[in-house]
């Protein structure tokens, strides 16, 4: 893939970008590894003070931000300045939880001696991010990785080159020194490469099924500790004790959240059958409803797809599932002219071997389901390689309490859309990856869990090995 920003709102190519020569990211991992001796001997106030000036510059210039994330990527400038704000709040997050994360964890051993978990950096974190949410997907990794003391690395993808400078621009101006945080722009070509270099101690990937398999494969043979952040196709279940209204302009929301190209989008509408028609109608209304447009200007709710190549998947794949059996209840046709535009879609009536059943479909289009029953219901959401996230609209206690036991998912949000949260752990389980980001357990993904055995008195006999 090029590195260049093409505008998929006009599909123009508004500027290239040469890919770093191997020269130049060995000098980059050499600077990394000496930024990372002296960064994991700074103390936890003076990273969190920097952290919290990052949020704060992210805060300042959310507009400018914005609007390089909207040219490079296509999500409306609403959302691309929300973005910015929440990447302030998961730098303000950890700045303020950060030392309560690390703390040294005392255990009770009893005896003489004091025991205690420490919570060490590893070193240089090899970070390869997706486009999607340019900045977010990049933030929630440094915030809790930087205060955990360790450096990031961030191989960005190939059509955000300007964020991810812009990225490194704002934590140098936050005071984070030279080496702590560093942009290469590279193509993916260059990941196996620097997963073999002894400076990187670990990876973390947010992106497709196949890009975390390469990855992992190459990060195993080096023994070497892997965060995968990948795809995922959630369900949105419906069953007939739910708001129905509150449930179907939420479920329009959730499928075309960022041009609907989210990982823990809603993909699909899985509706129990009592509830079936007056639902369908609802949601087909709010899917219409949402303005499909020029990202920069107000009011629009769906800029365009961020690529040709992506717009075209997702026709492919709908054009697909019609072709196998499915029926449109509305969309179904990309829109012609400059841009990569696709209009909100409904699916239904879809057969198992066709696209929209089972594949992930990464843009606005929903696969809508009629189901007998909440064990039906429950087959149908895990009858899925992925399991990322899961929203299941019910007003019934014991429903409620199944759906949290048996979907096999990281997440499950009741009468609510999934969105990611500084405060909780975020991610997936089956093809949709492994590991944690955010919360307390996502600052301990890269660290060493080191245990320490102090004997305050000499000891007189020697315990047995182990
Ligand atoms: P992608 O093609 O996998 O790209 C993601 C990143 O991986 C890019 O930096 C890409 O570089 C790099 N890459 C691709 N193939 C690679 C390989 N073989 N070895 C090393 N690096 C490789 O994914 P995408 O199209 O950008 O993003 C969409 C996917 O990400 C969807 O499946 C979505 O669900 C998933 N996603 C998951 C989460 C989550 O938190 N679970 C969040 C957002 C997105 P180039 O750009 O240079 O190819």
């Amino acid at each position: 893939m090029p590195i260049a920003t093409i505008n998929p709102a006009t599909g123009e190519t508004l500027q290239t970008f040469e890919a770093l020569t191997a020269g130049e990211v060995d000098a980059k991992l050499q600077r990394a590894a000496d930024a990372f001796e002296r960064h994991r001997r700074t103390s936890l106030d003076e990273r969190a003070g920097k952290m919290r000036r990052a949020g704060e510059i992210l805060d300042a210039d959310k507009d400018r931000l914005a609007r390089l994330m909207t040219t490079e990527m296509g999500k409306t400038l609403a959302a691309a300045r929300a973005e910015a704000e929440k990447c302030a709040w998961v730098c303000r997050h950890y700045a303020e939880h950060a030392a309560g994360m690390l703390a040294p964890q005392a255990v009770d051993v009893g005896g003489t001696a004091r025991a205690e978990v420490h919570f060490l950096p590893l070193g240089a974190v090899l970070a390869v991010m997706p486009w999607n949410f340019p900045f977010w997907q990049v933030f929630r990794f440094v915030a809790p990785g930087l205060m955990a003391g360790n450096v990031g690395l961030l191989k960005h993808a190939s059509n955000v080159p300007q964020c991810a400078l812009a990225i490194e621009d704002v934590l140098r101006r936050a005071g984070f020194e030279e080496g702590v945080f560093q942009t290469l722009l590279v193509g993916s070509d260059a990941v196996a490469g620097m997963l073999d270099d002894e400076r990187v101690a670990a990876a973390t990937l947010t992106g497709s099924t196949p890009a975390g398999q390469s990855v992992a494969e190459r990060a195993g043979r080096n023994l070497k500790k892997t965060v995968l952040e990948l795809g995922g196709s959630d369900p949105f279940i419906v069953m007939p004790s739910a708001d129905l209204h509150a449930a179907a302009t939420t479920a329009a929301k959730a499928r075309c959240i960022n041009n609907g190209q989210s990982c823990i989008a809603a993909k699909r509408f899985i509706v129990h059958q009592d509830a079936a028609d007056e639902f369908e109608q609802l949601f087909v209304a709010a899917m219409e409803a949402l303005r499909v447009g020029d990202p920069m200007a107000d009011g629009t709710d769906v800029g365009p797809l961020a690529t040709a190549a992506i717009r075209d998947e997702v026709d492919e794949q709908v054009r697909t599932s019609v072709a196998a059996g499915a029926r449109l209840l509305t969309g179904g046709q990309k829109i012609e002219g400059p841009g990569f535009f696709y209009p909100p879609t409904i699916l239904t009536d879809i057969p198992e071997d066709a696209p929209a059943y089972r594949e992930e479909v990464f843009g606005p289009v929903a696969s809508l389901f009629r189901v007998a029953g909440i064990d039906e219901a429950i087959a149908l959401a895990n009858d899925s390689q992925f399991g990322l996230g899961s929203s299941v609209w019910t007003r019934d206690e014991a429903e409620r309490r199944r759906f949290v036991a048996e979907i096999e998912a990281g997440m499950t949000y009741v009468n609510a859309m999934v969105a990611s949260d500084p405060r909780l752990p975020f991610g997936g389980v089956k093809q949709s990856g492994y590991g944690r980001e955010l919360g307390t357990f996502g600052i301990h993904e890269f660290v060493n869990i080191k245990s320490v055995w102090i004997e305050e008195h000499a000891p007189t006999d020697l315990p047995d090995a182990e």
